[in-house]
């Protein structure tokens, strides 16, 4: 039997690859995505972002999404401050209310993408485990269930390990040094009231040189926590992320002396510590033009977070749907328009994502990471 063809086949069902199915679907055309995880529910989705008026935003307007997208904000929960390791006040600036950042959850935001799109759309359960370049700009995939489709587009909107980049790209994700370790308290304020009132009304970040402790009030009454450390990748890899109470316990060890409020954020927490090594591609990463192929997201820009990352993925869905709509008979074209304009949007966002993690983990922490809020209406507590 022939494999089925498929003119659009997006591979990733996050952000960025959701974005684009949807602004193509608004544009009335179609296209399938192609996702490893089994179903929606599978995997939890992880924290809140806070959307950009720049790129963010702009995305699920061309999506036409901004209503669904206004009804999800985590209202309050772009307030800021900065603790020193004692749990001292240096910084504290409430939410403003202007809602330039609002913050949503990464599951509802997917949640809307998803409703946005006709039945059949996302095909569940569809791990890419080879590529196979056809002539034409046709490809051929091969999935992890056996399944084969071959493809008139293929976009790569398949995340750090794109098994799409190959195809375009030898560069690979290198480690930054640093590891994010994620936990969550949940019911905070009754269950956790020292670690719930250290954390205020949104985000709390407790930063020295090499490691620091950032948290995120959540919607529900969820305190989400990140542990960053600079570590080598054999010192994480020698913790034992599958003995819950043992990982903590090595984490917590890093944290030997400072407040208790703050380190309640790791000793309690409610889900064993994940452990998120941070990688990137190297600085300003791009490709040759190949016929009919093409990526977006962390696929084509994988870099340290700085709260761009998700905004960036879901820009670039909306910008390649739009390319794919405007030159709806040369997939070249709006291809080439689409890189075009990619490579230098994106090329300048390495050089922040590098200098946020030493702004965040560097010599002068806290210090430099204050330093962002100057000029803010904020009020400085301490200095
Ligand atoms: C600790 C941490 C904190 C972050 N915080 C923020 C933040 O506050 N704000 C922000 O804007 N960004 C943040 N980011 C960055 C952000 O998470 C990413 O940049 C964003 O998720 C990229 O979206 P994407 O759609 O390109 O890829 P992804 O979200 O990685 O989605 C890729 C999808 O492809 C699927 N997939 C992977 N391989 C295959 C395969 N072989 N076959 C089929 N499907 C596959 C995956 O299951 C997944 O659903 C953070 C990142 C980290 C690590």
């Amino acid at each position: 039997m022939n494999p089925s063809h498929h003119p659009i086949a997006i591979v990733g069902a996050g952000l960025g690859g959701l974005t684009l199915a949807r602004v193509l679907h608004v544009h009335g055309i179609p296209a399938t995505v192609y996702e490893a995880d089994p179903s929606e529910q599978s995997r939890m989705q992880g924290g809140q972002l806070d959307i950009h008026e720049a790129d963010g935003q702009r995305a699920l307007a061309d999506a036409d999404l901004t209503d669904e997208f206004r009804a999800i904000i985590h209202e309050g929960a772009e307030a800021s401050r900065v603790l020193d390791q004692d749990g001292k006040l240096l910084f504290d600036a409430p939410d403003d209310g202007t809602g330039r950042r609002p913050e949503v959850l990464r599951g509802d935001l997917r949640r809307i993408l998803l409703d946005s799109l006709p039945d059949r759309t996302v095909r569940w359960g569809h791990k890419v485990t080879g590529t196979r370049p056809l002539g034409d700009g046709r490809h051929e995939l091969t999935f992890a269930n056996g399944a084969t489709v071959t493809s008139g587009l293929l976009v790569g909107a398949d995340g750090a390990w794109s098994k799409i980049r190959p195809l375009l790209s030898d560069a690979e994700p290198e480690y930054t040094g640093t590891t994010f370790i994620e936990t969550y308290l949940y019911d905070a304020d009754e269950r956790h009231t020292a670690a719930a009132e250290a954390v205020g009304a949104g985000a709390m970040y407790a930063l020295t040189p090499g490691k620091g402790i950032i948290a995120h009030r959540e919607a529900g009454n969820i305190l989400h926590t990140y542990v960053i450390l600079n570590r080598s990748a054999e010192w994480i890899a020698a913790i034992d992320f599958t003995d819950a109470a043992s990982a903590t316990a090595r984490v917590a060890a890093e944290f030997d002396g400072w407040a208790p409020e703050l380190t309640a954020l790791i000793t309690d927490g409610e889900t064993a510590p994940v452990a998120r090594t941070i990688h990137t591609l190297p600085d300003g990463h791009r490709w040759q033009r190949a016929p009919g192929v093409t990526l977006l997201g962390d696929a084509a820009h994988l870099m340290p977070p700085s709260g761009d990352g998700a905004n960036l993925a879901m820009l670039d869905g909306a910008e390649l749907g739009k390319a794919i709509a405007a030159h709806p008979d040369d997939a070249e074209a709006a291809l080439t328009a689409y890189e075009e304009a990619l490579f230098p949007r994106t090329a300048p966002v390495y050089t922040q994502a590098h200098d946020m993690l030493d702004l965040l983990l560097g010599e002068r922490a806290p210090f430099g990471f204050l330093d962002l809020f100057n000029g803010s209406n904020a009020e400085r507590t301490s200095s």
